[in-house]
């Protein structure tokens, strides 16, 4: 115990808890409703956090300001100016009905570490920069991570002409916002500039919760292929039709889903897959089903994992379409990439961990997160805390304070004891 607190600067047990989980409360509190918490990207609401994010910044003793896209972006520089920055963040919008801690966390945390720095008058070989990302969700424009795209120089400028449920376009919110659309590109990053890019992020999933464990190491966010699918039979009446002259759509989806699930289940090597969208035609209750349409989702802690496991759940599909003699159609409607996080940050987000005598455990994220776009302009690092029965994107979304304390203490561990990458 003792040498911890000399390791971190004596800090008080759970000071940088108190002050992450206040701040929770605080952000979680701007809502663009009053029954449940929803902060879309570009709206009042989200404003007004930024400019609460800005202050606590400055408070920390960044220097901080927005971006073009809406990015609050603090710095604070090391033993002097100019050097390049190890960069932490995550994003202030939300889902609607939102938790409070998806986002919020890692930002709070990252921007609590660094007034802790400030406060001890420490600075180090490198700068720290924090960087709230605007929009990582994507709920209201029909992309998600816009963000960190523009931070890492990937941001497709068709985006602006984009438009959210009430016409209004992207680049006419950016402008109401108080901000240049045409400026979005000077808001990206080069690789010369950044050290490495690490998050914090509640896990989003029960398996920390189920190992006890306050934290662990992400290894790589998982890629993913959508896929939609349509099994075409023959519509018929639910009393006339013999059941072996069928050809039931409906119960050819059926068995088609728990294939998908048995392949999965029996998979162990964190192979999953849903599916989360199911429409049967014509839709009555005396008729047999003659077209069904469903999603997949594929994800696995691998490209060539997933790419193996569409292939061989794709053969399934044909098998049970062929024996039922249904029509099978199938596309893919989304595919995104494994992003693996580099193992040299892996190590010394591991040695973090050790160091509060915690049991290191690495686990991927199967949830899609800002290191995605991250990745095209540094490596990346994520750092998980468990939440409350992997519950996410929903009001009952819960840290417990002695886990978001635990979660800065490592985080503060890291940037004290960084390391860059030797150049290579
Ligand atoms: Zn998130």
């Amino acid at each position: 115990m003792s040498d911890r607190d000399a390791d971190v600067g004596g800090l008080q047990d759970h000071s940088l808890g108190n002050e992450i989980v206040g701040r929770i409360a605080e952000l979680g509190g701007i809502s663009q409703s009053k029954e449940h918490l929803a902060r879309l990207f570009l709206t009042r609401e989200h404003r007004a956090a930024a400019d609460l994010i800005v202050s606590w910044m400055r408070e920390a003793g960044m220097r901080a300001r927005l971006d073009a896209i809406g990015n609050v972006c603090g710095r604070y520089e090391g033993e002097r100016p100019g050097l390049p920055c190890l960069m932490l963040g995550s994003h202030y919008d939300t889902v609607v009905d939102a938790g409070k801690w998806d986002g919020p966390l890692g930002l709070i945390t990252a921007i609590s570490c660094v007034a802790d720095l400030n406060r001890r008058g420490r600075r180090l070989p490198f700068a720290i920069e924090v960087v709230g990302f605007a929009d990582e969700e994507g709920v209201r424009f029909a992309s998600t991570l816009l963000g960190s795209r523009a931070v890492a120089g990937t941001f497709d400028e068709s985006a602006l002409n984009s438009r959210d449920r009430g016409g209004m376009t992207l680049r006419q919110a950016i402008a109401d916002f108080g901000l240049d659309p045409d400026h979005i590109g000077a808001a990206a990053r080069t690789r010369r500039e950044l050290l490495g890019y690490l998050e914090l992020h509640i896990e989003q999933g029960p398996v920390l919760e189920e190992r006890s464990l306050p934290v662990g190491v992400v290894t790589a966010i998982a890629g993913a292929t959508r896929l939609s699918a349509r099994l075409t039979g023959m519509a018929g009446h639910a009393g006339t039709v013999p059941m072996a002259l069928r050809r039931d759509a409906l119960t050819g989806a059926a068995e088609a889903i728990c294939a998908i699930e048995e392949f999965c289940r029996t998979d162990h090597g964190g192979l999953v897959g849903t599916v989360g969208y199911i429409h049967a035609l014509p839709g009555a209750t005396n008729v047999i089903p003659g077209q069904v349409s469903f999603t997949m989702d594929i994800r696995a802690p691998t490209d060539p994992h997933r790419k193996r496991a569409v292939t061989d759940i794709v053969r399934q599909l044909e098998a049970i379409a062929g024996r039922r003699n249904l029509a099978l159609q199938l596309n893919v409607t989304h595919e995104n990439r494994t992003v693996p996080c580099a193992p040299w940050l892996k190590t010394q987000i591991a040695e973090a961990i050790a160091a509060e005598g915690l049991p290191v455990f690495e686990l991927p994220s199967g949830a899609g997160h800002d290191g995605m776009a991250m990745i095209d302009v540094a490596d990346v690092g994520m750092i998980f805390v468990r939440c409350r029965g992997g519950i996410s994107h929903h009001p009952d979304e819960h840290v417990e304070l002695a886990d978001a304390d635990t979660g800065a203490r490592v985080l503060l561990r890291v940037i004290e004891n960084f390391r860059p990458q030797p150049a290579v």
